[in-house]
């Protein structure tokens, strides 16, 4: 990419407005429209962070860096120069496309009758939620027609993942959530991997903003066990996409003194309670107060609901939890 290209890029992806776009927030404002906050590159207590929205430029005063949006994103997900590049490129140009498959893919879900009946077997059945997280289903062979007759080229669909290169959806039979910058899509058939994101980061902690507000907060790993706790009540909820943390996710979490109350499934090769201790260790050298929810063997909390468990047992399974 030459230097045009580069100037060209920041033009486009302006710094507060990706600043905005993962979850920083201004504390107050400062002369000359500048404005101060907590800092996204360490755990700041007190805000550090000075952005200038027309000079484009940061600069913290409590871990020293400073720079543009390109520099920003080298050190936020931990990236060489032109992987920032790479993926401001992909920020800039995918947002639009992806919230046209997500809205697409949402229409999709009570045209198919199998994909509802999915969401009933895994508990999933609030009108609301589904609204809320804008669940949809991936029939596969249609994505593709749809959005080049939106006007979107081929091209443009490969490189975001959304058609393989042979052309086809990629999602197919697929349960699918937006997430922050990507898809997930979980299979409805047994016979292909399960869990599938389109090519990129899975970005941060899902239902993170909701969340945050609470001091304790509940950990799980999958969306399933998002939407039945939050479903059961429970507000204070976040999901990982996964046993293991990125990063950001683990930045998010320790973004303000709480107690976290990891979640992990308890599945019988212990994996998963050895991912929580792991866990557990790093958010306290963080200062965090970390509890470890012990469900009953082979469980997760999606099993958990669906098999008749309700939200005061689930309640105290939270009382019981141990550091
Ligand atoms: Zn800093």
């Amino acid at each position: 990419m030459n230097r045009q290209a580069v100037d060209e890029l920041k033009r486009q992806v302006p710094l507060l407005e990706y600043l905005q776009a993962h979850h920083w927030r201004s504390a107050r404002p400062l002369s000359h429209g500048r404005w101060m906050g907590l800092c996204p590159l360490h755990t700041d207590h007190t805000p550090s962070f000075l952005v200038d929205p027309h000079k484009n430029l940061f600069y913290c005063y409590g871990c020293g860096s400073g720079g543009d949006v390109i520099r920003f994103a080298e050190l936020y997900h931990r990236v060489t120069f032109p992987q920032a590049l790479a993926l401001l490129c992909q920020w800039r140009g995918l947002a639009p496309l992806l919230q046209e498959a997500a809205d697409f893919y949402h229409l999709q879900l009570h045209r198919h009758g199998k994909a509802v009946a999915y969401l009933q077997q895994r508990g999933v059945h609030s009108a609301e939620l589904i609204e809320r997280m804008r669940i949809g289903y991936a029939p596969g062979a249609c994505l593709r027609g749809w959005l080049t007759q939106l006007g979107y080229p081929l091209a443009a669909l490969r490189q975001a993942g959304l058609v393989t290169a042979a052309g086809y959806d990629t999602f197919t039979h697929r349960i699918v959530f937006p997430l922050e910058g990507n898809l997930y899509g979980r299979s409805l058939l047994a016979s292909v991997l399960p869990h599938r994101f389109l090519p990129g980061a899975k970005g941060g902690l899902y239902g993170w903003e909701q969340a945050r507000r609470y001091p304790d907060v509940i950990l799980v790993e999958g969306l399933f066990d998002y939407a039945v706790l939050w479903q059961a009540g429970f507000r204070n909820v976040t999901c990982a996409m996964g046993t293991h943390l990125n990063a950001h996710q683990f930045r998010q979490l320790c973004d303000g003194p709480r107690t976290i109350y990891l979640t992990l499934d308890g599945d019988t090769n212990g994996s998963g309670q050895q991912a929580a201790q792991e866990l557990a260790c790093r958010l306290r050298e963080q200062g965090l107060n970390a509890r470890r929810v012990w469900l009953p063997e082979g469980h997760d909390p999606n099993s958990f609901f669906v098999q008749k468990g309700d939200a005061r047992q689930f309640q105290s399974l939270l009382e019981a939890a141990r550091p």
